[in-house]
């Protein structure tokens, strides 16, 4: 049960899953959530640092899609100077739209991740198409009540997690 949610890797931040890093896991593939995983809700635009570190997989031959929840002019927004494959009101937890940009991608499951900011959406959809996750803090993670719930439901999930690298040491 716990384990569709447990995320096979976690970084604090986008870009410190690197190129070198990507490679070495084995992955040509990248489908990415948008809001909190790369920016803020408020911003539009791709920030630079999201540009350059888009560039630097592209340099090694490492593809990215957006799969998104948000809908079509956030989104269609955001990746108008990208020119990703992009889906929104994507639906995660369900795998299709993941699919779709893997497809897209012409990666395999063995060679695509996903990266988010939400266990009980991205988590869960990588895991729903058989693909593996990364997982980041959100960027901004506001105190509201349904925040509090979420990251007090995750908490066993990153226990899990933590539990699980120990062990790999
Ligand atoms: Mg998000």
């Amino acid at each position: 049960m716990l384990k569709r949610f447990v995320p096979d890797y976690y970084f604090q931040k986008f870009d410190m899953a690197d190129a070198e890093f990507l490679t070495s896991i084995g992955v040509k593939g990248v489908i990415l959530d948008v809001d909190n995983t790369l920016e803020p809700y408020e911003h539009p635009l791709p920030g630079e640092h999201v540009k350059a570190w888009l560039n630097s997989l592209a340099d090694v031959g490492i593809r990215c899609a957006i799969v998104s929840n948000n809908n079509a002019a956030r989104i269609d927004l955001f990746n108008k100077e990208l020119g990703l494959p992009a889906y929104s009101k994507a639906g995660k937890p369900f795998k299709k739209n993941v699919l779709k940009a893997m497809s897209d991608l012409g990666t395999s499951k063995e060679d695509t991740i996903l990266m988010g900011d939400q266990i009980f959406t991205d988590v869960w959809a990588a895991h729903n198409a058989g693909i593996r996750a990364i997982l980041v803090p959100p960027i901004n993670d506001k105190r509201d009540f349904l925040t509090r719930f979420k990251r007090w439901l995750e908490k066993p999930v990153l226990k899990e997690y933590r539990r699980r690298n120990e062990e790999k040491k």
